[in-house]
């Protein structure tokens, strides 16, 4: 008997990049290995020299087909066997190695909107939905659109053996969530791109297409974002260290949102939740700052922090990384 493999890989889309994937027929006993493909058509590679190389990182359960079929999660090499340049998951394990003595942890809330003949689902064909309000964390065909889409993405990533933690509707009619962690770097991108993966995968049987745009609709309506919810040892330890996290954040915070995704300027525009992209603060309990400390972490004086600015089309492996190195690269520990 033979089993099927789906290998995934992130391309080389500009702005965002976009996931791909392709059907590996194996026999039964046959390990998922090496493979390939022809990044002229992902722009990943010129048609005169357009072999990628695919390798494996994570293998779960295909949850869709069931049976020994698998999900085979890949990086992209280039034909050396170096890593792609828009591999961005070696630059993640490299910081991760590096500043594994604090254990950085990781959470990310990602938010998505869904989209049926050009226009968010639920949406009507002309003007807009009632205004926002009722939609966030409702019930109810006034304002939900596309549960079952998130039921049966939900329970696929149970059954893929992913971390999710918890779904709830959005602010905006049509718009999602999806939590997944506690996961360290880079394990928390690995699971983040799948479950992405998942859920696009899942839109399609429902002629549904997933948008991860910061701000699929102009106006007085939210964006979307991939809150990144982050610990070190120290910081589950005791308060200061937190503060200390968010203070070295303000430091760097321009190299950070440029690496948190396309189009960030017109989503932290300040209104809708957001603090303003070019004015970095942190605070308690605060939903219009940068970086949120919850109040449980500040009643505690233990936990982690919430940075509130990557976009949902941010990389979980660029996020991760950058937190990871500004953070820790700015402690010191015993
Ligand atoms: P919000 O109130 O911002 O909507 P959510 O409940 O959606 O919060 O998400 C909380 C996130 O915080 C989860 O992704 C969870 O994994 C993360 N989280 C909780 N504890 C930690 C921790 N110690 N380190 C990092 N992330 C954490
Ligand atoms: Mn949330
Ligand atoms: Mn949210
Ligand atoms: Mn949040």
């Amino acid at each position: 008997m033979s089993y099927q493999a789906e290998y995934i890989w992130i391309d080389g889309t500009e702005p965002s990049p976009m996931l791909r994937c392709k059907t590996n027929i194996l026999k039964d006993g046959e390990e998922p290995g090496i493979w390939g493909f022809d990044g002229s058509s992902t722009n990943q590679a010129p048609g005169s020299a357009s072999d990628c190389v695919l390798r494996p990182v994570l293998i779960v359960p295909d949850p869709l087909r069931g049976g020994k079929n698998v999900l085979v999660l890949c990086e992209v090499l280039l034909t050396d066997f170096t890593p792609h340049p828009t591999n961005t998951r070696a630059a993640c394990i490299e910081v991760a190695e590096r500043y594994a003595a604090h254990e950085p942890m990781f959470g990310i809330e990602q938010e998505y909107t869904f989209f049926r003949d050009g226009r968010p689902l639920g949406w009507p064909e002309i003007g807009f939905p009632a205004p926002q309000g009722p939609y966030y964390c409702s019930v109810g065909g006034d304002y939900i659109a596309g549960r079952d889409i998130v039921e049966r993405h939900t329970q696929a990533c149970i059954d893929a053996g992913l971390s999710i933690e918890g779904t709830n509707a959005e602010v905006m009619k049509g718009q999602w969530e999806f939590q997944i962690g506690v996961l360290a770097p880079p394990a928390i991108g690995d699971q983040i791109w799948l479950a992405r993966w998942l859920l696009a995968r899942i839109a399609e049987d429902y002629g549904v297409q997933v948008s991860l745009d910061a701000k699929p609709v102009a106006g007085d309506w939210n964006g979307a974002g991939a809150h990144t919810n982050f610990s070190t040892k120290q910081m589950r330890e005791s308060y200061d260290p937190i503060v200390a996290a968010c203070e070295a954040l303000g430091k760097n915070a321009d190299e950070h949102i440029e690496n948190y995704g396309h189009g960030i300027r017109n989503r932290l525009t300040g209104a809708h939740e957001t603090a303003p992209w070019d004015r970095f603060n942190y605070g308690v309990s605060n939903r219009g700052a940068s970086v949120r400390i919850p109040w449980q972490v500040e009643k505690n004086k233990k936990g982690y922090l919430e940075d509130r600015r990557p976009n949902a089309n941010a990389d979980p492996y660029v996020v991760s990384r950058l937190i990871t190195e500004t953070v820790c690269s700015a402690a010191t520990i015993d």
